[in-house]
């Protein structure tokens, strides 16, 4: 690991201020950031650690919805009862993603900003555009089991490895920040994350130096909440594919179905034409095929990772039939 100044910053705008310096960054958790450190894939000269804000608290909103802060580990963020009772997918996707102790430490406002597990990424002997742009793209042609089929470029077919990102995707989230100066923004989590198209490096909207300060959820909806992962472990991994759901059957029709990707593409995949073609419509397998057609209209695999094509077809499929069967 090289050397680092590390300084606890003790108010927002100490925060921002030094972090507006290049070579900074923030340190929440640290249980990506850190690891990246001692690979040396990620080198800053300034950690501004943001565990002394009070970006630690949960409140509920004045419209229904509610406010996690930045903070707030993802352990506390799953077992909150209010998270449990109306908006259980966030518990669902932070409980199917690494470990009791990882979850105790890691927060909601680094989860959302954890870097892609490619494993060329990883590997700084390997070319890798979003380490280092303009180097090339060792994955093209390599070892693609976990890469992305939908959202990629000739440069960058990495994806985004959050469970709860994409739970949060489904669920409409809000992600709130403050910049250097004191001035802030709420970015949809649907424009937060983008896409890599030839710059992998930009991984997000935020400005360099731009804090998130909390995630705030609308109030919740009507209908079952479904997180269904699939890995190569039963524990401990990240997802080859997931989907998150929110689906509403009214009357023998589907009502609403606000649906999420994981492990498909470089960021929490959504895609609204899905969605149309599931509501109004009677549940069946015949719909639900024809929907994860529209999913996978533009899918491209990459030899290794061609499997997730049939796979996330599959688990969409077996997501549906969970959320549309009728209750016993
Ligand atoms: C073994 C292992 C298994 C894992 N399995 C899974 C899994 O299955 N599913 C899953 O989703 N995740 C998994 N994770 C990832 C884990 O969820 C993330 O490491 C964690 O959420 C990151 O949060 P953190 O607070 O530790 O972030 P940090 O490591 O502190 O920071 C991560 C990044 O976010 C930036 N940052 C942090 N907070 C802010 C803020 N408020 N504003 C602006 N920038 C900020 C930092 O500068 C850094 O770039 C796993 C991790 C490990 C080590």
């Amino acid at each position: 690991m090289r050397p680092f100044d590390y300084a606890r910053a003790g108010s927002r705008s100490e925060a921002t201020g030094a972090a507006a310096h290049a070579g900074a960054a923030f340190i929440a958790g640290g249980t990506n950031l850190l690891d990246l450190m001692k690979l040396q894939v990620m080198t800053p000269e300034r950690l501004v650690d943001i565990q002394g804000l009070g970006l630690d608290g949960i409140e509920e909103t004045g419209d229904g919805g509610l406010r996690i802060g930045a903070a707030v580990t993802n352990s506390d963020l799953a077992a909150d009862a209010r998270v449990r009772s109306r908006w259980p997918l966030i518990s669902r996707a932070i409980l199917a993603g690494a470990s009791g102790q990882i979850r105790n430490k890691a927060s909601t406002g680094g989860n959302l900003l954890q870097r892609t597990r490619c494993y060329y990424f990883y590997d700084t002997d390997m070319a890798c555009n979003k380490r280092e742009p303009g180097s090339g793209c060792a994955a093209m042609g390599g070892a693609t089991r976990l890469h992305a089929i939908l959202g990629g470029s000739n440069h960058c077919i990495a994806t985004h490895p959050s469970d709860m990102a994409v739970a949060m995707q489904a669920l409409g989230a809000v992600v709130e920040t403050e910049r250097a100066g004191g001035s802030g923004r709420e970015i949809p989590l649907a424009e937060f994350h983008v896409l890599p198209g030839d710059r992998p490096d930009i991984e997000t909207a935020l400005e360099p130096g731009e804090l998130i300060t909390a995630v705030r959820l609308p109030s919740p909806v009507a209908g079952r909440q479904i997180y269904r992962k699939v890995r190569d472990r039963a524990s401990y991994a990240f997802a080859l594919v997931s989907v998150a759901a929110i689906v509403e059957v009214a009357e023998g029709r589907i009502a609403r179905a606000d649906l999420a990707f994981g492990g498909i593409a470089p960021k929490p995949w959504r895609d609204g034409e899905v969605e149309k073609a599931l509501v109004g419509q009677e549940p069946s397998d015949r719909l639900f095929h024809q929907a994860a057609d529209i999913l996978l209209r533009s899918a491209k695999g990459q030899r290794g990772n061609d499997f997730k094509i049939p796979l996330i077809r599959r688990t969409m499929l077996a997501t549906l039939r969970e959320a549309t069967e009728e209750l016993a």
